[in-house]
């Protein structure tokens, strides 16, 4: 039998889609990617093991895939190989949520939809959460160790998980499915695999840590008076609310037009036309619009804000919120994307925003520089947007080198929580010594030798040390 033959059948029937009836699973938001033997869909972690030891013993890489919401090119083949690509899509089942250890058990495959769902039939809360909750999967969250709009509250990803269940790239599966809030019974194995974007074996099964419900949330939208002083309103709301701050977004002016032009749903929040608004949101078991309404009151008298609403209904809320997540600028511009998931330390934000900006006008006038995101995080989406004219290599080379060294020079990081995938991989290597490098690598070489998982993501293959 060939590769492929024995591949149907451990997987068996409903088991792999041949590649062209996939071609949704071969192409991502960068358009198409490179070619696959088949797609599979296991049904069991059995299954899937089974398929990993055969792709070992043959030399054929494995991509694994959850909902392919990723932003960085890292869920379909991108070398030139042999390769599978694995959804997890047949394994999505919650397998139990345990109300009096607060903790959830999920197959991989789970949207972040449904985990969250199953969470609130118990009056709990699963954290991850972002705009692409209803296709992304719970695994493929774990493997980019992704951030979104509760990090302020919860923290990433990572801090959500307790136990991993993996298959291992020669096919073994490692269980390690612990409910645990302390295990220091030595080397802390699941913290490599999570984040590692399916280049270290594939989850199947997480358990998660899951929180007691916030039921009540209250959110105002704020038009900053001085953008070097976002981080003093940042401390206000902190110290005002406290543990009930749970999102403290910025969005450009340009995004909040663009997102009101292309969905008439929408609504206007403020009369004000601005540069930059701020979206601040508090949350509790109970009513907020005490602290909420304090905290609007001191940021007029300090002078923060020139501007502001308090969302006065759930439907106010949930359209300040709908319109943050039209804040994906891909879908407004064309040209050329250039883009930067910036990471910096809290108190230089401003800093970053007042050099970039100018720096990108200085280096491609006609271009449209784009900043959004969790600032209460240190994090910015920034991109700019450049005619595809023949000055475009020459000026993409230009804009990477300048805002990625401004970046590093603030003590931050161009991949701040959509990782790295193929998209950044060359790029990321600036940013870090070769000490740290060489780790990297020596950890995958340990783990995955023959540079079987999802090879070209994260690292390169022949990267010399
Ligand atoms: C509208 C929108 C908003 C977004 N907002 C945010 C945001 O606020 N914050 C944020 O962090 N991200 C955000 N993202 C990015 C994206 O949703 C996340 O990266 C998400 O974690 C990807 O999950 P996925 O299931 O789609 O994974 P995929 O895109 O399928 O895969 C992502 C990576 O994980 C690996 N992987 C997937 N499943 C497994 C598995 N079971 N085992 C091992 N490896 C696996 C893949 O190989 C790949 O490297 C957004 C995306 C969109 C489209």
């Amino acid at each position: 039998m060939t590769f492929t033959e024995r591949a149907k059948t451990i997987l068996g029937p409903g088991g792999w889609l041949s590649p062209e009836d996939a071609t949704g699973y071969l192409a991502d938001v960068h358009g198409p990617g490179g070619a696959a033997l088949l797609v599979a869909r296991p049904g069991s972690t059995e299954a899937l093991a089974g398929l990993v030891a055969l792709c070992a013993a043959h030399g054929v890489a494995v991509i694994p895939q959850g909902g392919n919401t990723n932003l960085c090119r890292m869920a379909v083949p991108t070398e030139p190989r042999e390769a599978v690509v694995v959804s997890l899509s047949r394994m999505a089942r919650v397998v139990e949520v345990n109300t009096a250890a607060a903790t959830m058990t999920v197959e991989a495959g789970c949207t972040i939809a449904a985990a969250q769902e199953a969470a609130a039939a118990h009056g709990l809360v699963f954290a991850p959460d972002w705009g692409a909750r209803g296709t992304a999967t719970v695994g493929g969250a774990v493997a980019t160790n992704g951030g979104g709009l509760n990090v302020l509250r919860y923290g990433t990803t990572r801090e959500q998980v307790l136990g991993v269940e993996v298959v291992l790239p020669d096919g073994r599966v490692w269980n390690g499915l612990r409910g645990l809030i302390k295990d220091n019974s030595g080397y802390d194995l699941k913290h490599l695999f999570i984040g590692s974007e399916g280049t270290l074996g594939l989850f199947t099964r997480l358990v998660f840590r899951l929180h007691p419900a916030q039921p009540v949330s209250q959110s105002m939208m704020a038009v900053p008076s001085d953008m070097t002083r976002l981080m003093e309103l940042f401390a206000l709301a902190r110290e005002v609310g406290g543990e009930r701050l749970t999102a403290f977004e910025l969005m450009p002016g340009i995004g909040v037009e663009k997102a009101l032009e292309k969905y008439p749903a929408l609504t206007r929040p403020l009369d004000t036309r601005a540069d930059w608004y701020l979206l601040i949101r508090l949350s509790d078991r109970d009513s907020v619009t005490d602290v909420l309404a304090d905290l609007f009151e001191q940021a007029f008298e300090a002078g923060l804000v020139s501007d502001a609403v308090m969302a006065g209904s759930g439907a106010q809320e949930a359209n300040l919120w709908a319109l943050r997540e039209q804040m994906i600028p891909i879908q407004y511009f064309d040209g050329a994307m250039l883009k930067w998931d910036v990471s910096v330390p809290l108190d230089r934000i401003a800093a970053f925003l007042d050099a970039a900006l100018p720096a990108v006008r200085e280096l491609a006038d006609d271009a449209i520089p784009y900043a959004a995101g969790h600032v209460g995080d240190g994090n910015i989406h920034f991109a700019a947007f450049l005619p595809d004219d023949i000055r475009l290599p020459a000026r993409r080379a230009a804009l990477y080198e300048r805002i990625d060294r401004l970046i590093w020079d603030l003590g931050g990081s161009i991949v701040a929580e959509h990782g790295v995938g193929a998209l950044f991989r060359d790029r990321m290597r600036g940013q870090k010594d070769s000490v740290e490098i060489d780790l990297m690598h020596r950890v995958k070489a340990a783990l995955d030798p023959r540079g079987l998982m999802n090879p070209g993501k994260l690292l390169a293959d022949d990267e010399s040390r």
